[in-house]
């Protein structure tokens, strides 16, 4: 499967040929910005104030969305979602006397 980016400077989803370059363009496709030349600056700044690479922002931005990692899931304790807390499990409460 292919992997679809998200663009640090424009949040939009792109879509790189799988050899990363576009030959009619002359550019090699990055990991964490679309090919707008506003977004490739973006994503310069957001590399010299994080201190991380370029990749690495690409991969955060895309967990952040939910196109990698964990698929985010729903919430699953109906009574918690009313506001009230759920049952305590045996031994799982934090008593004063422990
Ligand atoms: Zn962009």
């Amino acid at each position: 499967m292919r992997t679809i980016y998200v663009c640090i400077g424009c949040a939009a989803n792109y879509l790189p040929p799988e050899s990363m370059t576009y030959p009619t363009l002359g550019l090699t496709a990055s990991t964490a910005h679309c090919t707008k030349p506003g977004c490739a600056a973006a994503v310069r700044e957001a590399v010299a104030m994080s201190g991380l690479p370029e990749e690495k922002l690409g991969e955060l931005a895309r967990r952040a969305v939910g196109l990698e990692g964990e698929p985010r899931r729903p919430r699953q304790n109906k009574r918690a979602a009313r506001g009230r807390r759920a049952a305590a499990s045996p031994g799982g409460g934090r008593g004063k006397l422990r």
